[in-house]
């Protein structure tokens, strides 16, 4: 069998098992956004069904013969065919060296785990979820070991989400970012300035939801956002999932928070014109998905931070804002109004924080999971232990755990690893962004204009089609000619925040 053959059949198995993926997506996307409150569990028999399928195809042993075939002649293969192979490789050990018991047990765990988690929240009783959560990293270091990552557990977490990466690259990463940030935040904090951004925000009171949506929905739509392939609903929590011609996005809406809505709704845009971009015909294989959740991540905070809290977007879409909001928006001057797009607060919750704190509230959480996985930290030490890195990083400590180390529900699951791609993403964006400025210096101009289509048209060719040919890391060097740096992050918000804020 010739090797052009025998990647096309293994595309066949590999893409069939994406789809039932996609399938599962579909329903998950229902759930959140359609489902009656009585049928919940018919759809968790559902999922279970599914996800029994899912496996079978993706551990189909006509994979691993396929797989084994193509490796013995690697050198007759070019470059996306070697990527193919490596990712269906990847995904094909993930499918079959965990032992069934083990993925059942771990599926309990995890349910279990969110109960318990979201009781002790409740209650403020960390002692209560401990156990759990010592289960939880028992659960991940197990899996780890299968992986073939015994020693290097945490590497393993880290590379689950953003393949390639590793702890001791976070850290440089993260290390350099801390020395650099706190002192520009905390100068941003004692700034006058801040006291009027809080005040002028909390102005922004009673804006119609109908005319909220109608607003977001010009606004996404005019950012590149493609309606004939995707949409836009309301759910509990904001997300995006689906890919290629099916993307659902999600928002919520307060009236007394427009703003929150707006950014979110352009924060999965982001996510949303990324996965539009992936190649349609491939996806599945490592020429059709996205290269990691740091990458992802550095997609929707580009067009929510870089694009949407930029002076050039609110030129062109002020008027249009004050048309929609004439009686919200009357007292509010567009100083004011910038000023409260930028308002920087630190807050002990994460997904309150602002653009420049945010990436604080990250590096704490990957600095404590660090020690936990090494076993420099005891689960039991957790709270105290976030108290004093809350202290260090925010200048806050909070009262009880559920401002602390109870709010947040990722490792209740056993998502560890997950947490830094969201301050990576934050890095990429800015370091892509210096990019553009570079090649296109006039960029600002397009976006008063209300004109995207460069910025789009540049991300598609050089981040979207790539697909998952690199690392988030490789296409971070290809893309923007050197290593990925937090240099950028911090050009930029000083650039941002100081003007706004130490002018
Ligand atoms: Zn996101």
């Amino acid at each position: 069998m010739s090797n052009n053959s025998t990647i096309s059949e293994l595309v066949a198995w590999v893409q069939r098992a994406h789809r039932l993926g996609t399938i599962g997506e579909l329903l998950g996307w229902d759930e959140q956004v359609n489902l009656p409150a009585g049928a919940a569990e018919q759809r968790a028999a559902q999922h279970a069904v599914l996800a029994e399928s899912l496996h079978a195809a993706a551990s189909a042993p006509r994979i691993g013969e396929l797989l084994a075939g193509l490796e013995q002649r690697d050198d007759g293969l070019n470059d996306d065919e070697r990527a193919i192979v490596a990712q269906a490789r990847r995904d094909y050990n993930r499918a079959t060296k965990l032992p069934t018991e083990f993925v059942r047990e771990k599926a309990i765990q995890g349910s279990r785990g969110y109960h318990a988690w979201a009781h002790a929240k409740a209650q403020d009783d960390f002692a209560g979820y401990a156990p759990v959560l010592q289960k939880n990293l028992e659960f991940a270091q197990r899996e780890a070991a299968y992986l073939g990552y015994g020693g290097a557990p945490y590497d393993y977490m880290l590379d689950k989400h953003d393949p390639g990466l590793t702890a001791a690259a976070v850290d440089r990463l993260f290390g350099e970012l801390k020395r650099d940030l706190l002192p520009l935040m905390r100068a941003i904090v004692a700034s006058p300035a801040a006291t009027r951004a809080r005040e002028v925000a909390g102005r922004l009171r009673g804006f119609p939801v109908d005319a909220q949506l109608r607003f977001l929905r010009e606004v996404t739509e005019r950012l590149g956002f493609d309606y004939t392939r995707g949409r836009i609903d309301v759910s509990l929590h904001p997300f995006c999932s689906g890919t290629g011609s099916d993307v659902r996005m999600t928002t919520r809406f307060k009236e007394d928070h427009p703003l929150n809505s707006l950014f979110g709704a352009m924060h999965e845009t982001g996510h949303g014109l990324y996965e539009q971009g992936l190649p349609v015909a491939q996806l599945g294989t490592a020429l059709g998905i996205h290269a990691g959740m740091a990458m992802h991540e550095s997609q929707s905070r580009l067009w929510e931070n870089q694009v949407g809290r930029s002076r050039a977007f609110w030129r062109s879409f002020e008027p249009r804002w004050r048309e929609l909001f004439p009686v919200q928006s009357a007292g509010v001057t567009s100083d004011e109004l910038h000023l409260a797009v930028n308002a920087v607060q630190p807050t002990l919750i994460r997904v309150d924080a602002d653009e420049v704190t945010y990436n604080l509230h990250i590096v704490l959480r990957f600095e404590l999971e660090k020690k936990l996985f090494a076993g420099e930290l005891a689960v039991r030490d957790l709270p105290a232990a976030w108290r004093v890195a809350s202290r260090e990083m925010l200048g806050l400590e909070p009262a009880n755990d559920r401002e602390g180390v109870l709010q947040d529900v990722h490792w209740s699951d056993g998502s560890f690893g997950y947490f830094p791609s969201y301050c990576l993403g934050n890095m990429i964006a800015a370091q892509l962004w210096a990019r553009v400025r570079q090649l296109r210096p006039g960029i600002e101009e397009d976006f008063s204009r209300r004109d995207f289509s460069w910025l789009l048209a540049w991300l598609r060719e050089n981040v979207h089609a790539p697909a998952r040919r690199f690392s988030a890391l490789e296409l971070v060097r290809r893309v923007t000619g050197e290593e990925l740096s937090p240099r950028h992050l911090v050009e930029y918000l000083r650039e941002r925040y100081g003007g706004l804020y130490l002018g």
